[in-house]
């Protein structure tokens, strides 16, 4: 019988630069000690995407960057190999809108937005930045709006085979406050389906345009190239070159790989197969 090996990837978003290797190495050891004591690829991803969206240097959760109204606006998704689909899109006062989106995976509807979004949080006792006395901090991004980052993913693979992904995202610097970027649709800023999946960062616009999660999906699925190769070939193919854009991917066996036109952080862990 083969043996599946637990393992998790994340990024800390395309751009910039490997300063955020550190911080995004602590989340990857949560996610892989949860999946070293028998728990699931989703408790992994959505742990491990908490760290994330709680460390302000990221543009997720807390640290968040702020839109041209002054807002800050945060999105999230999470996606099981299994079908199930969960995302919130421009919630405010939401810290940590992962877990909101994680909650939507077994409802009938899959996905929220703005006050509605935060409404159906509150009903479910989700963190609420506001009711708490703090609101999530917000970073002032970057002057040049093509310039993105520090958003975070994580795809967790656990010994039953499932896969999860789950993104967060603050959005692109520089963005109105009911922009939608890549990270809440399906296909787009993220896909799994059955035991491989695909996360994306950068500009969601071009990410979008592109469905690219799941055109490098299909390519592996259908072409049977490998995770490296195809990434490079969604990166130089279907997103012109003036786009910071990275993608991670992990599949049924063996550790998950990066891929970015710019800088982009990321860290990977897979269980010893000997043990
Ligand atoms: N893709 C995200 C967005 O466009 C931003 C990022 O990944 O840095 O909202």
């Amino acid at each position: 019988m083969e043996i599946i090996v637990p393992a998790v990837i994340a990024h800390g978003g395309a751009g910039p630069g490997p300063k955020r290797q550190k911080n995004l190495e602590i989340a990857v050891q949560k996610a892989a000690s949860i999946l070293s004591s028998g728990g699931t690829a989703l408790e992994a991803a959505v742990e491990a995407c908490v760290i994330l969206e709680d460390d302000p240097v990221f543009n997720a959760g807390t640290g968040s960057v702020i839109r041209t109204d002054g807002s800050v606006l945060t999105d999230a998704s999470i996606q099981v190999g299994d079908g199930r689909v969960g995302f919130v899109i421009a919630m405010e006062d939401t810290p940590n809108p992962i877990r909101v989106a994680a909650d939507l995976l077994d409802e009938e509807i899959n996905g929220l937005t703005s006050a509605g979004a935060r409404l159906w949080a509150d009903q479910r006792s989700h963190l609420n930045a506001k009711v708490e006395g703090r609101s999530p901090e917000g970073q002032i991004g970057d002057e040049n709006a093509e310039i993105t980052g520090d958003t975070v993913g994580v795809i967790a693979r656990d010994n039953t085979g499932m896969i999860v992904v789950a993104t967060s995202t603050g959005g692109c610097s520089y963005r109105p406050p009911g922009r939608v970027g890549d990270v809440p649709l399906p296909g787009s800023g993220f896909w799994a389906e059955d035991c491989l999946a695909v996360a994306a960062t950068g500009i969601g616009e071009a990410i979008t345009r592109a469905l690219l999660s799941n055109k490098v999906y299909e390519r592996i699925k259908n072409k049977g190239t490998s995770l490296e190769e195809s990434m490079r070939w969604g990166i130089d193919t279907l997103i012109s070159p003036e786009h910071s854009v990275g993608l991670i991917a992990l599949g049924p066996n063996g550790p998950g790989i990066g891929v970015s036109n710019t800088d982009m952080p990321w860290a990977t862990w897979e269980a010893d197969s000997n043990k």
